[in-house]
């Protein structure tokens, strides 16, 4: 007799969401989380700002987590420009071109957990460990075991990892993973504006830096920044006033004076796509699948999306009373999640080493690759499609 039917490691955004999703199939869920309850109950403001496509929309609304959202803290993207080393003739992104009302929509990440948490805690069918760090997993023809730090084993019929990008427990499935250190780091905050953004998103593709400044409501933005390790420091130890000059000023004046309205947050850019989201019993889901370089903004879309496909087959095979932890099921998730997402994530690696490059072919490349984007309507639509999943 198994513990569980499915252990989840990891209660972040993707590891909780994938527990909700799961909970029309009544299977008996444990999730085993490193972090202590408080600080998912309550998580803390951590910099980081989301974009989220319309799927992923659909996702959230579709698990209650979007109406755990306080109205207010939901901005909308209307348009998007894209601009290569400096600030004119930008790649515009029209949202009256895309079908929608607005590209995407942007939420803290702690209000993402927070949601994620609230629509989890409930559920009779999922138990909720935490303080407690996995330490080790196998798993046989017959079942998936899980050791604790403790020394506590438990046992499931299918162990589900969403334990972070650096996955320990993919490690020990002997999953082998692409990783690419950027060397680079970035540095996220929020900003008050003196003027308006009209809801529209600036990609800035400068020569020593990508900068990202993303609408929030009311006169706010998120800044993204993106800068080589080495240099990393000194923006960290800039004053908030100075720091808010140095935007202003590579922002050309147009949102009038920025000023910094948080901490400024560094994180290390490191980007990994394991080689199979799967093994006997054993299933990779959010950042420890596809670990997204953020320049994209696809991270959590494609943690949503991935705990989506999973949960389908999961239910397909428990209607039709087979083995939901079978090879086959697990396949057809990992076959789907990789068909949808391979192609954004070396794209988004291409785009970012070409986009770090300052040598003048790179500096052709670039702009002939704006300009594609700006004459060739189709190929601006595909893009503008596989940035916002306006189609699912
Ligand atoms: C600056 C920045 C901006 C971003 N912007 C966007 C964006 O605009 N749009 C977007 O879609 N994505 C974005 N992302 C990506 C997004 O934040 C991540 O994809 C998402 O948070 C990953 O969620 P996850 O649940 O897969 O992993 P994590 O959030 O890393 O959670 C993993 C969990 O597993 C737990 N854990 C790990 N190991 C163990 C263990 N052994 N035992 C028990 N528990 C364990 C950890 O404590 C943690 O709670 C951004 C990321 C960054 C850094």
């Amino acid at each position: 007799m198994m513990d569980y039917d499915i252990i989840i490691i990891g209660a972040g955004p993707a590891g909780l969401s994938f527990a909700k999703l799961l909970s029309a199939t009544k299977l008996k869920v444990l999730i085993v989380e490193k972090q202590d309850e408080k600080s998912l109950a309550n998580p803390p403001y951590d910099g980081r700002e989301i974009a989220l496509t319309h799927h992923s929309y659909n996702i959230m609304s579709q698990t209650g987590m979007w109406n755990k959202i306080p109205a207010k803290s939901i901005s909308l993207i209307k348009d998007a420009k894209v601009l290569n080393g400096n600030l004119n003739d930008p790649l515009f992104f029209d949202h009256r071109k895309s079908g929608k009302e607005n590209l995407g929509y942007m939420i803290s990440n702690h209000l993402i957990r927070k949601a994620a948490y609230e629509v989890v805690k409930p559920l009779k069918n999922v138990t909720l460990m935490t303080g407690v760090e996995v330490a080790d997993v196998r798993t046989d023809d017959h079942c998936g075991e899980v050791t604790l730090k403790g020394g506590q084993k438990i046992t499931a019929k299918l162990v589900v990892a969403a334990d972070s990008r650096f996955s320990a427990t993919r490690r020990m499935m002997g999953i082998p993973t692409a990783m690419r250190d950027f060397g680079r780091v970035c540095i996220v905050c929020r900003m008050a504006l003196d003027r308006d953004h009209d809801e529209t998103a600036y990609e800035c593709f400068f020569y020593d830096r990508t900068m990202a400044v993303l609408p929030l409501n009311g006169r706010y933005c998120s800044v993204v920044l993106t800068i080589a390790s080495e240099h990393a420091d000194d923006i960290l130890k800039m004053s908030p006033a100075a720091f808010g000059r140095d935007m202003t000023k590579r922002m050309e004046g147009q949102f009038g004076n920025m000023t910094l309205d948080t901490e400024l947050f560094p994180y290390p850019l490191i980007g990994t796509y394991a080689d199979r989201f799967y093994a006997n019993r054993y299933a990779l889901m959010g950042d420890a699948a596809v670990g997204m370089h953020p320049v994209t903004a696809h991270g959590f879309n494609f943690g949503l999306r991935g705990a989506d496909v999973l949960a389908h087959e999961i239910q397909a095979a428990c209607d039709l009373g087979l083995n939901f932890a079978a090879r086959d099921v697990l396949q057809r998730y990992s076959d789907a999640h990789r068909k949808a997402t391979w192609a954004m994530y070396m794209g988004t690696n291409t785009l970012v080493a070409l986009y770090t490059k300052t040598t003048p072919l790179a500096k052709l490349a670039r702009k002939s690759l704006l300009m594609l984007g700006q004459h060739l309507p189709p190929a601006k639509r595909i893009i503008m499609n596989q940035l916002t999943e306006a189609r699912g």
